[in-house]
Formats: C-alpha cells, structure tokens, sequence
C-alpha cells in the first residue's frame, strides 16, 4: 500500500503579531511547525502502513527551509520525504498550489508507485481555506472523501475503503473505490512519539528534492503567481471593541421570549430601533 500524505510547514500562529502601523502579519523570528491539521493525516496513514504494510511518502511544496518539516514526519516514522521547491512556486494561491503538488503527486506515483490514498489536512491554519486537498483530487481524478474522522476498513484486495465523515447533524458513513483522497480531521488521533531509530534515520535520509521541472511539471504559467487568480487586497487585525456586551435580563414569565429580548432593548436603547428602521430601507 502506498499512501502520500501533503503537509504544509506554516508560521506557529499562535506567536504570530500584526504590525500596529500597517496591519501587516510579522513573520519574522516566528518558529515554523507542520500544520497540525496535517499531523492527524500522517498518524492516521502510519496506522494504515503498520497494519497493511506499503509505505508512507510525505510531500511539501515550500521553500528550501520547509525541509525541518520533512525530517520531523520522518522522525515520527514516515519512509519518504520529498520537498517541491522552485522559484516558480512563489506566491502561489490554491490554485497553483494544488495543480504543482498533483503533477508531484503523478511523478511520485511514476517514481515510486501509485499511491492508493492521498491524505490531507481538514485545512491550513495559516491559509485556512480548505480547497487544496479537493483540489489536488479534482486535478488527479480522485474520488474526494472530505471532513473523515475515522477510516473503517480498507480493502486492498477489493480495492475500496470505508471511512466515516463528519457531516452536520451526524455521521455518514461512506465507501468507495481505491484510490482515493482524504481530507483528515482534527481530534481523530494522537500523534506518536518518534522512535530513537527513527530520529537517527531521519536526519541522515536523503530527501527527494524536486523542482518544477524534475517533478515534470509542463505548464510553468499554472504554478506561482502567474498561475494564481487571487489577490489579497490587504491583511488587517479587527479593532478592538472599546464596549463591552451588556447582560440584559428579561422576565421569565414572558411568553415569547424573542418578542419580550427585542422590547427589553429597544426599551434600554431608544435610538437603536430608528437606527435599524433606518438601515433595513437602505438595503
Ligand atoms: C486569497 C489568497 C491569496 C494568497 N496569496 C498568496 C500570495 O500571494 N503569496 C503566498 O505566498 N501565499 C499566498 N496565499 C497562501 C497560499 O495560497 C496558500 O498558502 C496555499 O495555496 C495553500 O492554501 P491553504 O493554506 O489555504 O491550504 P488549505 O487548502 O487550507 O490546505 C489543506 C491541506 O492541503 C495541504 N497543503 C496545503 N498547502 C500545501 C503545501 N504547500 N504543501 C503540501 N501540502 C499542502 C495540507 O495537507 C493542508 O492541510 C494566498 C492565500 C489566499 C487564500
């Protein structure tokens, strides 16, 4: 079985500070870490090696520097790192990000063998918008199984997997056919700690280095901000609220609740009801 699974290395969010001047994100000095969305992904493919046997190929398209992460996911046990890095990728959106790691995804498959499942995150927790994984799906002619919180059962000699994906309200349960791509959620496992041989293994291995070209990569035009549509206008930090919620107490005798809230407030706030009136007919 040979399963791929994408990580992102991103900026650790939670050191991160906007600039009080121009509303910029500072990056610098903030430590990197692998998307922790990813991680779920990766410990669940280990699991799924260890018990049918195959092997787990990580994949990342970044900057040189993004190799930190390769070697920690083969510090946890992962057989094969391989880093996409090119000028040509800079300032990609999802676009161009999710056509330069499928074309990866093909040359690894001609290089290493056709993976059965490609694994990854629910989302970043910098770019957070979630499209990369089904797109990665869309352009490879996956069969996409989103938001999974538990892989049930895989049939290799079948060829099918049953997952459970969570939906609104509820759990589906679904299966389908080999291969396909899973976008992993959050919570479904806990990480394992690395063995010592790993760690020894992992920071001598030889990463698959592949630029643009080497991972057969045609049509530059589709990659980095040539191949990316979207442009962030500006990045800004909300204001902070100078007031602060008011607790309103209504009679709990009042018959429809939502009637009795909304003559509570306008009562305490008289021009708030104009002022509503007001913008509604300018809607
Ligand atoms: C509107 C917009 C404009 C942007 N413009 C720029 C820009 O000009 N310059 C710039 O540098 N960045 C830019 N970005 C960020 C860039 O698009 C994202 O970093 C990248 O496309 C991945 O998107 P995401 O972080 O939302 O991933 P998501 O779709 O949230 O990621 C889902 C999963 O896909 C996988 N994945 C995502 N990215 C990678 C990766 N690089 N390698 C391996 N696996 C990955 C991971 O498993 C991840 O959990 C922009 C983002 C947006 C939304």
């Amino acid at each position: 079985m040979h399963i791929v699974v994408c990580i992102k290395q991103v900026p650790d969010s939670a050191q991160i500070r906007v600039h009080p001047v121009t509303n910029t994100i500072m990056r610098q000095g903030v430590p990197t870490i692998i998307n922790p969305y990813d991680l779920f992904a990766l410990e669940e493919a280990l699991r799924l090696r260890d018990k049918h046997g195959g092997e787990v190929t990580v994949l990342t398209m970044g900057p040189p520097m993004a190799e930190d992460s390769l070697r920690k996911a083969l510090t946890f046990g992962a057989d094969r790192a391989v880093l996409l890095t090119d000028r040509f990728f800079a300032g990609s959106d999802t676009l161009a990000t999710s056509y330069a790691l499928a074309q990866a995804i093909a040359k690894i498959g001609e290089t290493f063998g056709a993976p059965d499942i490609v694994f990854t995150g629910k989302q970043t927790i910098d770019g957070d918008t979630a499209q990369v994984g089904p797109g990665i799906a869309k352009r490879r002619n996956f069969l996409q199984l989103t938001y999974v919180s538990k892989i049930s059962d895989v049939d290799l000699a079948g060829g099918k997997i049953r997952v459970e994906r969570r939906a609104e309200g509820g759990v589906q349960v679904l299966e389908t056919k080999l291969p396909v791509l899973i976008t992993m959620l959050e919570g479904v496992n806990e990480m394992r700690r690395g063995s010592m041989s790993d760690a020894l293994r992992a920071a001598r291995a030889e990463l698959v280095v592949w630029s643009a070209q080497d991972a057969g990569i045609e049509d530059i035009l589709k990659c980095g901000l040539r191949g990316s549509p979207t442009v962030v206008k500006r990045v800004f930090a909300p204001s902070p609220r100078a007031e602060k919620a008011k607790q309103v107490e209504i009679q709990p005798a009042a018959i429809d609740t939502a009637d009795a809230l909304i003559e509570t407030i306008f009562g305490q706030l008289p021009a708030l009801e104009g002022e509503l009136v007001e913008l509604h007919q300018t809607l």
